[in-house]
C-alpha cells in the first residue's frame, strides 16, 4: 500500500517496543487460507499470541467477504525488525490473472480506518468518518530496498552487495557479496572514518587553545605570498599533532594496503575474460566446446554477434569466467582477436601441435601486439598483469611429442580425444582463483598494525570502482595532510581541511554523505520486488 497509511507507520515504527528474539524467530507464519475460511487464525510456533498485523489481515474485509479468492500464504513481518523497518504483510498467493486481481480488489477495499497496526494509526484516521482506503501500486524496482536504505537497516556498500548477491553467478561471487552485505567494508571504512575524527577533535582543540597565546603570529612575517605556506613552526608538527600524525601515517598506509589488492574483488564481482587464440583449426572451437560441454561447469552459452566472438560463461572453481573464441588470427582480420586478447585477463594460445613453430610463432605475436597495447595506453583499473597458457593441441596427431617440451610453459592436448584436457583445466582454473584470492597474505602480514584491526573486518575487499576512487581519494588527502603538518602551526587549517576531507571520502563509500546521485543509479538495477 502506498500514500498515508504507510507514512504514518513509517514515522511510527519509533514506538514499537523491540521484539524478543523468540518472537521474532517464529515470523508469523501462518498457513491459512486468507479468505473463505473460518477457522481461526494458526500462528506457526502453535501460540495464539497473533500480533496485530497478522490478525488485520484476516479480520478485515478480506476475510468477512464470503467470495473465496485462493488459499494462500500469509506471511508478517513487524517492523522494526522487518527488511525495510516498517511492517511488512507478504501475501503468496497463486499467481493467474484472476486471483491477484481479486486480492488486489479486495486489498484496495479494506477500509484503513478499522485496521489495527503495532504501528501508531493516526488520530485523524480513526476518528474520521469516511472510510480511508489504501492506495495500491506496483513496488518500483529495488523500492523495497531503498526503503530499508532510508529507514537505516541497510548502508549503501551494504544495498550494493545485495544488489551483487541477485545476481551472483558463481559461488564465490556469492561469498563475496554475503560478506560485504554482512558489512565489514562499511564497518573498515567507519572505523577508519572515527580516527579520522580523532583527528579533527585533536584538531579543534590545539586551534581552540592556540587563540589564546600560541597561534599569535604576525601573517607578515609568517606567510609568503600565493599558496606557499613557509614552514616558521619548526617542531615538525609534532607538538602540533602530537601522537595523531604517526596515526595518521599508519592509516593512509593501510588505506594503501587495501588499495594495493590487484582488484581482486572487483575481478570476482565482474567475472575474468578469457580469450582463445590461435591460427584458424588450430582447434579454438573445439577447445571452447569441451570446456563448455562439462554440463556442471556451464552458465550460459550466448552466441557471439560482434567481431566473430563467441562467449561461453564458465564457473572455474566459482570464479565467474567468460571464455572468448576469437576469429582465428589472419594477416587481414586479427583485429577482432586481438582486441579480446587485450581486454582479456587471461590469454589461452592454442597452437595446432603438428603445425608446432609456425602456429607457436603467430599466437606469440599477437598475444606481445595484444598485451604492448595495454601497456601503452591504459589507466583502466581493472588492467592486470597478463596471464598466458598455451596450449598445444592435437597431439593425438603427432608420435613424437618431445619437441612440445622446447616450447615455453604449455600444455599437450587433444580435444579430439580430450587426452590431457582436464589437468589444462586444473591450470587454467588454479590461474583465476590466483587471480581474485588473496589466501596467501590474509592476515598474515605484521605490518598490519592496531588501526587496521578494526573488529570484524577480515576479507574487506573493495568490489567496485567506486569504493577505490573514494578510498584512494581520501589516501591522497592523507598524504597531503602529512605534508601540511610538518609546517606545524602554519598550516593546522590547511591540514585538518585534509582530514576533513578524507573522512568526507570515506563517508561517500558507506553512504553517510552524499549520495543521492548515486542512489537512482543503484536502484534501478534491482528487479522489480526486491
Ligand atoms: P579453430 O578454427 O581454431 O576454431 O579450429 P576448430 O576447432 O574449428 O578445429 C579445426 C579442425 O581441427 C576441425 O576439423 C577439428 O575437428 C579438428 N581438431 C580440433 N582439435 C583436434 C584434435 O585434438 N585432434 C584432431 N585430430 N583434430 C582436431
Ligand atoms: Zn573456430
Amino acid at each position: 500500500g502506498d500514500g498515508d497509511y504507510e507514512d504514518e507507520s513509517n514515522e511510527g515504527t519509533e514506538v514499537i517496543p523491540k521484539l524478543p528474539k523468540a518472537r521474532m524467530a517464529s515470523l508469523r507464519t501462518l498457513y491459512d487460507p486468507i479468505i473463505g475460511n473460518d477457522s481461526p487464525a494458526r500462528v506457526a510456533d502453535g501460540s495464539d499470541d497473533i500480533n496485530d498485523l497478522g490478525s488485520w489481515s484476516r479480520r478485515n474485509r478480506l476475510r468477512r467477504r464470503r467470495d473465496p479468492l485462493d488459499s494462500a500464504l500469509v506471511l508478517t513481518f513487524p517492523g522494526p525488525n522487518s527488511f525495510t523497518g516498517q511492517d511488512i504483510v507478504e501475501l503468496h498467493c497463486h499467481g493467474s490473472r484472476g486471483v491477484v486481481k481479486g486480492v488486489l480488489d479486495a486489498l484496495s477495499s479494506l477500509d484503513m480506518r478499522k485496521i489495527t497496526t503495532t504501528a501508531a494509526v493516526p488520530a485523524t484516521a480513526a476518528s474520521g468518518t469516511k472510510a480511508r482506503r489504501m492506495r495500491l501500486r506496483p513496488a518500483d524496482p529495488g523500492e523495497f530496498t531503498q526503503r530499508a536504505y532510508a529507514n537505516g537497516k541497510l548502508g549503501l556498500v551494504e544495498v550494493e552487495a545485495l544488489s551483487d548477491l541477485i545476481v551472483a553467478d558463481t559461488s564465490k561471487q556469492r561469498k563475496q557479496a554475503l560478506q560485504q552485505f554482512d558489512g565489514r567494508l562499511s564497518r573498515l571504512y567507519q572505523g577508519w572514518r572515527s580516527e579520522l575524527v580523532k583527528g579533527l577533535a585533536h584538531a579543534e582543540a590545539v586551534i581552540d587553545f592556540g587563540d589564546d597565546e600560541t597561534l599569535s603570529f604576525d601573517d607578515d612575517d609568517e606567510v609568503d605570498s600565493g599558496d606557499d605556506v613557509i614552514a616558521v613552526a619548526d617542531d615538525g608538527g609534532m607538538t602540533v599533532w602530537g601522537t595523531i600524525r604517526p596515526r595518521i601515517t599508519a592509516l593512509r598506509e593501510a588505506m594503501d594496503r587495501h588499495l594495493a589488492d590487484a582488484s581482486r574483488g572487483e575481478l570476482l564481482r565482474d567475472g575474468l575474460r578469457i580469450a582463445i587464440v590461435g591460427r584458424p583449426n588450430a582447434g579454438k572451437s573445439s577447445l571452447l566446446n569441451l570446456l563448455a560441454g562439462r554440463d556442471a561447469a556451464i552458465v550460459s552459452s550466448t552466441p557471439g554477434t560482434t567481431r566473430d566472438v563467441v562467449e561461453v560463461i564458465l564457473d572455474l572453481g566459482g570464479v565467474r569466467c567468460t571464455l572468448l573464441d576469437t576469429a582465428g588470427v589472419r594477416e587481414e582480420t586479427d583485429g577482432g582477436a586481438r582486441v579480446a586478447a587485450r581486454d582479456a585477463h587471461i590469454i589461452v594460445g592454442v597452437v595446432d601441435a603438428s603445425d608446432c613453430v609456425r602456429g607457436f610463432d603467430a599466437v606469440k605475436e599477437l598475444i606481445d601486439t595484444a598485451t604492448s597495447e595495454i601497456n601503452e595506453d591504459d589507466d583502466d583499473t581493472l588492467t592486470v598483469a597478463k596471464n598466458v597458457l598455451y596450449v598445444m593441441n592435437k597431439i593425438d596427431l603427432v608420435e613424437d611429442s618431445g619437441h612440445l617440451s622446447r616450447m615455453p610453459p604449455s600444455f599437450g592436448i587433444s580435444c579430439a580425444t580430450s587426452e590431457g584436457v582436464e589437468s589444462f583445466l586444473c591450470s587454467l582454473t588454479e590461474k583465476a582463483l590466483s587471480m581474485v584470492s588473496n589466501d596467501d597474505d590474509d592476515g598474515s602480514d605484521p605490518t598490519r598494525s592496531a588501526i587496521l584491526s578494526v573488529e570484524g573486518t577480515e576479507g574487506a575487499v573493495i568490489t567496485r570502482a567506486r569504493h577505490r576512487r573514494h578510498v584512494e581519494a581520501a589516501s591522497e588527502a592523507l598524504a597531503r595532510f602529512e605534508h601540511l603538518s610538518d609546517q606545524g602551526y602554519m598550516a593546522l587549517d590547511l591540514a585538518a581541511e585534509e582530514l576533513r576531507l578524507a573522512a568526507s571520502e570515506l563517508g561517500r563509500v558507506t553512504g553517510a554523505i552524499d549520495v543521492e546521485n548515486i542512489l537512482d543509479v543503484l536502484f534501478a538495477d534491482f528487479c522489480i520486488g526486491k
